[in-house]
């Protein structure tokens, strides 16, 4: 059964989706495939709001039959959609967190489906991702902000969460020997104990973040197989103001967080069951922890709302106080455009659907 999904800007929670582009060095292997994820996934329209999936079944007459599924968001983008402009749709909501408001940005999708790229992106300026570009912005604006007497610090975090533990991505030396633990202050802060807490005093800095991050994963990989995908990693930038000459002050952060794969995984067969199992079970816990709480935040009424279930995932209660009261938050559904990845694409969109 084939429905319409309306999905429409609620309460201060959007859902973007954006089409990563077939990779150049897979064209000649999937020239075929490419011509049919074409027909798969269509942008109709000019508002680029929506796109439509097709999919053709064999009917039992031998013929066949195509089934259409439209899908609207608050914004979609195209494979040929640049950085720039993905980032021209979020700036105001990502600098929003220098008058105080908490911002949460999710890239959701499977592995392979642009979540990193969106968020962190390419080493050229123009490949720059969501992350570099945001800090380069809300220093840019705050520099305005000088000339009215207002004066800001600016500090980043960079967590990941795997199989329900925190891990500090900007620590040093021995990795995953201290036991980090979220608390929630009175203040409304949110502190993960024993993390790295970086001053930023350039927008530049945020490079070397990044590749400080990387080269710890990277460590991670080795010591214990791959598992980029099968983690969440949460930048957090933090944002606080102060004015003397009107005594005004406030205080902010930006939350960009690049989710573990969303594919559901074989689960039997594999050398190391345990291990996979014990992931893909972390897994789907907490993206499904994610959506319930995202759902329950897009209700109208308090009434609707009812319960917040922010303690049944570690990522949930780590940004409890970035969801709840002054905030904001945007999902952006990344999707692959290789017909072979049709069934995980529906998935996701199916998640999209709920956390509406
Ligand atoms: P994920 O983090 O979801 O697993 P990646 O961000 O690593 O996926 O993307 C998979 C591959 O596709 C990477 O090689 C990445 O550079 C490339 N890619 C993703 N999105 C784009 C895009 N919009 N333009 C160009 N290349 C992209
Ligand atoms: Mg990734």
């Amino acid at each position: 059964k084939l429905h319409n999904t309306v999905m429409e800007l609620k309460g201060n929670i959007r859902v973007f989706c954006r089409v990563r582009p077939i990779l150049p060095d897979k064209r000649a292997a999937h020239e075929r495939q490419n011509e049919e994820t074409m027909a798969m996934i269509g942008f109709p329209g000019k508002e680029s709001k929506e796109i439509v999936l097709s999919q053709s079944s064999e009917t039992a007459t031998g013929g066949s039959r195509e089934a259409v599924m439209p899908f609207s968001f608050d914004r979609v983008f195209q494979p040929q959609a640049s950085q720039a402009e993905v980032f021209e749709e979020i700036s105001q909501l990502a600098q929003s967190c220098t008058d105080g408001y908490n911002v949460c940005i999710f890239g959701y999708g499977q592995t392979s489906s642009g979540k990193t790229y969106t968020m962190e992106g390419g080493t050229s300026d123009s490949a720059a991702g969501m992350i570099p570009r945001a800090v380069k912005q809300i220093f840019e604006v705050t520099e305005e902000l000088a000339s009215k007497g207002w004066t800001y610090k600016m500090e980043g975090q960079f967590l990941e969460i795997y199989n329900e533990t925190i891990n500090d991505l900007l620590g040093v030396g021995e990795l995953d020997k201290k036991k980090h633990e979220i608390k929630h202050e009175k203040n409304g802060r949110t502190t993960v104990t024993d993390v790295v807490i970086l001053p930023l005093e350039s927008a530049s800095q945020v490079r070397n973040l990044l590749m400080r991050a990387q080269s710890r994963r990277t460590v991670h990989a080795t010591l214990m197989n791959e598992r980029s995908s099968r983690s969440h990693s949460v930048f957090t930038l933090r944002v606080s103001g102060n004015n003397p000459l009107t005594g005004e002050s406030c205080e902010g952060c930006l939350n960009l967080v690049d989710l573990a794969g969303s594919e559901r995984l074989a689960t039997s067969g594999a050398a190391n069951d345990k291990d996979r199992l014990k992931e893909t079970q972390a897994i789907n816990k907490s993206l499904s922890a994610l959506g319930d709480v995202i759902a329950a935040l897009g209700e109208k009424s308090a009434a609707e709302k009812g319960h917040v279930p922010y303690r049944n995932s570690k990522l949930t209660y780590l940004l409890q106080n970035s969801l709840s009261g002054n905030s904001k938050t945007l999902m952006v559904l990344n999707l692959s455009p290789l017909a072979a990845h049709l069934n995980e694409s529906l998935c996701s969109l199916r998640f999209a659907t709920k956390v509406n």
